[in-house]
């Protein structure tokens, strides 16, 4: 039930009232915000987060410091009707103000390290872990199943982690010549292959779109690209390309 602030008038709130623009406003930011925080990186531009923050903003700073829950504002309105705001609706939207920039900074975190693409799926966030062209995809290849995504690139392009989580390994392999392994949150594990360096320990956290190693072509490898695999917590690889755009990220 939205708490309105008026003065000492007792006359109804004038339709365009405040009131009316900040709940116009909130519906505004939801909108853009549904298709905003899913999707952003260099290929993806966001066109309208800034602009739907802004009024927010705008209006936020009308509210003192500590203002929140269902706590009315002070009469900061005055006794002019006219100025009545609806309080509800203007915490409200600085609320999701404020969740839009804390899911923004995730993302800018995210890209921090020059990853190509990041989103955020649930509340963390995941990155496209190498620019490139995509030369396989898992499924059958030569007679047997190819297990993970090659994605190719000359030796030294940057990776980054797809995820955040904790280096479980990082060093030689075999086949995979040199290779990362990062443990993410829900036990799954993404493994980056072939690689030319690592730039991890075991035992490092690392946050989603850090860089971790670069591309290389050690191993069982025709030439430089990444060879990314997921394995879920039973063991089971999953199709890294599905499980990516899945979680927002398009290869
Ligand atoms: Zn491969």
């Amino acid at each position: 039930m939205p708490f309105r602030v008026t003065g000492g008038n007792a006359a109804p709130v004038p339709p365009a009232g405040k009131g009316v623009l900040v709940a116009f406003t909130a519906g505004a930011v939801i909108a853009a915000g549904e298709s905003v925080v899913t999707r952003i990186g260099p290929e993806l531009p966001a066109p309208a987060l800034a602009a739907a923050l802004a009024p927010v903003a705008t209006i936020g700073l009308e509210i003192p410091a500590g203002v929140g829950g269902d706590q009315p504002l002070p009469l900061a309105a005055g006794p002019d009707a006219r100025s009545a705001i609806d309080v509800g609706n203007l915490v409200k939207a600085v609320e999701i103000g404020e969740e839009l920039a804390r899911r923004q900074s995730l993302l800018d975190a995210a890209l921090a390290d020059g990853a190509p693409q990041a989103a955020l799926f649930g509340d963390r966030a995941f990155v496209q872990p190498v620019v490139g062209r995509v030369t396989s995809q898992a499924g059958p290849r030569w007679g047997r199943q190819h297990e993970g995504l090659d994605v190719a690139n000359r030796i030294g392009t940057p990776i980054f982690a797809v995820a955040g989580g904790v280096v479980v390994e990082s060093g030689p392999a075999s086949g995979f010549g040199l290779w990362v392994v990062v443990e993410h949150a829900d036990g799954s594990r993404s493994v980056y292959g072939h690689i030319n360096r690592t730039f991890v320990e075991v035992g490092q956290e690392v946050s989603a779109g850090e860089r971790i190693d670069e591309v290389g072509n050690r191993g069982f490898s025709t030439g430089p690209h990444l060879h990314l695999e997921i394995v879920d917590t039973s063991g089971e690889k999953l199709d890294p390309t599905d499980w990516l755009r899945d979680r927002g990220i398009e290869y």
